[in-house]
């Protein structure tokens, strides 16, 4: 039997540029591992969506006041957001890593990285982490609102390095995005489809009896094979 949906459209809150999980194709259209997965939820289970491509602070603002349902925005599970979120099942295995520009062969560790100045998009584990690891190693952080942004800044040197989640650096460097990634990667997060703690729970079970149907189909692994390549 069905979960009802308790409204008519379901407002779901995401990154801006977060490929390759939510990016605007060359149509100007958004599209990715995130969006597809949620569209093809919606259509199984019989419940409709309105996305909302507005960065991943502000998604994590939209849930928390309500202003939107739910969020998907390659959002890692942590024990301090399921204090004011209800999370999915686990969708996604991810993970955060360094990158430096292309042809700067002075980075080998984080102890290379003292002194240097290393950015992150705000709000995010990337930014925890080098919070929790700034003393240690003796870089300044530069907080910035997106991924493309990041990019930029490494680009024209305004910051040495850079770190975010590294299925989405592995999908730039893919695209020739100029960079490398000297520094194993910190492995463990998992992304969930996220809800503020205690509102919505029937959004949440749609959600994963649709990821159960679409593992099960052999279609997730279709829309995940679609983004990501073996080897990137
Ligand atoms: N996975 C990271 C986090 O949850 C980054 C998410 C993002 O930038 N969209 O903090």
């Amino acid at each position: 039997k069905k979960i009802q949906p308790k409204k008519d459209t379901y407002v779901i809150a995401s990154d801006s540029t977060f490929a390759p999980f939510e990016f605007q194709n060359s149509d100007g259209k958004y599209e990715g591992i995130d969006v597809d997965l949620v569209n093809r939820i919606a259509e199984l289970q019989d419940f409709t969506i309105e996305f909302k491509f507005i960065g991943f602070s502000s998604a994590v603002q939209a849930v928390e006041s309500g202003q939107a349902d739910a969020m998907i925005a390659g959002m890692t599970i942590t024990d301090e957001r399921e204090k004011s979120f209800d999370f999915s099942t686990p969708y996604f295995n991810s993970g955060i890593q360094i990158a430096v520009k292309k042809g700067n062969d002075n980075i080998h560790s984080y102890k290379d990285l003292k002194d240097k100045k290393v950015g992150a998009k705000i709000g995010t584990e990337s930014a925890d982490f080098l919070e929790a690891n700034k003393d240690k190693y003796g870089y300044s952080i530069k907080y910035l609102d997106t991924t493309d942004a990041l990019y930029s800044a490494l680009e024209i040197n305004e910051i040495d390095a850079m770190m975010d989640d590294y299925p989405v650096i592995g999908y730039g460097v893919a695209q020739k995005q100029p960079l490398i990634t000297p520094i194993p990667r910190e492995e463990g997060g998992k992304y969930g489809f996220a809800v503020k703690k205690g509102k919505n729970p029937e959004l949440i079970q749609m959600f994963n009896e649709g990821l159960a149907e679409l593992k099960r189909t052999g279609e997730y692994d279709e829309i995940i094979g679609k983004y990501v390549k073996d080897g990137s």
